[in-house]
């Protein structure tokens, strides 16, 4: 595989205080489907447009294809965005739609229609031909936007927070057909969300940005099992974060005190003892023990909350120090004998060394 995109040392000051983005260096893979992932205002759209060539950057070079592409206005790249709001033309019939910027190319009929229906078929909405965008669902819309994104046969697809108009439900079925139609297509996809479930279940890599610059990037699990900083760990799935300080390391496994108790957990980059540090453990990591039973790490405390959320139940447990951890339990059977554990019961909760997370410093985000 080679590299469809390289950005290098991108930056983009829209005044000396407003900086959009922040020298971001990124490879695309050609074929990829990559993710901007971050909070509102972080950047994503900004580089998604600078890619696209709807912005100039104030700094660095953009090649597509090994041709430097810094400059030159959005026609002039093979690359094809599709918007938040679909755009599409309310007096043409779909078939119209799609083909429109095949007709403004000057494409002969015949090989517009052959194009047009091939990307209605991918997306699944041949039979919608003749109808008109108002006779067609939010998701259909969508997907109308997609084919006529496609019909154009770009190298690459940039897409701005494509599903963010939909409800939930069909959000989550439109991720998993665009996560096909990007291996029917085999088109390189860079995908903005701000939602990270989306960017977890739908991408080859995940680039997750923190104001204007790229905080870590990655597989999916890398990500998940291996956040770089509190930053990262908040933002990619629900992470409690405990203050401590390291008390003694051997090899790569560290012993931690914390106002709650002590924890051994295993370093991803050596840190010397007497560390302060900032642990993050997940809550479906942690797990109530029963009575009697042991574990290599445990931490004592009260129940202090019970929160149901159909799949399971989330337990806030309070710590002798008054700091909170949450626990997820998936089924409640997996507690110790009764389904409902109490508020005020002593538990004893168990993490496993290798899924406490340490960073170094004080720093919980
Ligand atoms: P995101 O898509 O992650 O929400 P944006 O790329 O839209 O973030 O914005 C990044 C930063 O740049 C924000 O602080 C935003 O206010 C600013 N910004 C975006 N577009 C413009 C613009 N056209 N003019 C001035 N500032 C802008
Ligand atoms: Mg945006």
């Amino acid at each position: 595989m080679s590299a469809i995109i390289e950005l290098e040392h991108i930056s983009k000051h829209y005044s000396p205080t407003i900086i959009g983005v922040d020298d971001v260096t990124l490879a695309v893979e050609d074929g990829e489907f990559v993710t901007l992932l971050g909070p509102s205002g972080c950047g994503k759209s900004t580089l998604l447009r600078m890619i696209g060539g709807f912005e100039a950057p104030t700094q660095g070079t953009i090649r597509l294809a090994d041709k430097d592409v810094t400059f030159e206005p959005p026609y002039r790249r093979e690359v094809n965005m599709v918007f938040q709001d679909y755009a599409l033309f309310p007096h043409m019939t779909v078939g119209e739609n799609v083909g429109y910027g095949l007709k403004v190319q000057g494409l002969g009929r015949a090989e517009i229609e052959t194009r047009v229906h091939e990307a209605l078929k991918l997306v699944g909405l041949f039979d919608k031909l003749k109808l008109r965008p108002q006779q067609l669902s939010g998701g259909q819309r969508q997907r109308i936007a997609l084919a006529r994104a496609i019909v154009r046969r770009p190298k690459v697809l940039l897409l701005d927070e494509p599903l963010s108009a939909l409800d939930a439900k069909l959000r989550e079925q439109m991720q998993i057909e665009l996560k096909h139609l990007h291996e029917k297509v085999g088109i390189t996809f860079i995908m903005v969300t701000h939602d990270q479930t989306e960017a977890l279940v739908m991408s080859d890599r995940v680039v997750v940005m923190e104001r204007g610059r790229i905080a870590q990037e990655g597989r999916p699990q890398d990500l998940y099992d291996h956040p770089a900083s509190p930053y990262v760990a908040n933002f990619i799935g629900t992470t409690n974060f405990l203050p401590g300080q390291i008390a003694r390391v051997e090899g790569t496994t560290a012993e931690i005190t914390l106002g709650g108790g002590r924890l051994s957990a295993l370093l991803d980059a050596p840190l010397p003892a007497g560390t302060r540090v900032t642990l993050g453990c997940r809550p479906e990591k942690l797990r109530m023990l029963a009575e009697g039973e042991s574990a290599a790490n445990i931490l004592e405390g009260r129940i202090a909350e019970v929160i149901y959320y159909g799949l399971g139940l989330r337990i806030a447990v309070e710590l002798s120090d008054g700091a909170r951890v949450h626990v997820d339990s998936l089924l409640p059977d997996r507690l110790a004998r009764s389904a409902v554990p109490p508020v005020g019961l002593a538990v004893r909760v168990a993490v496993e060394p290798h899924n406490v997370f340490v960073f170094a410093g004080d720093v919980a985000p």
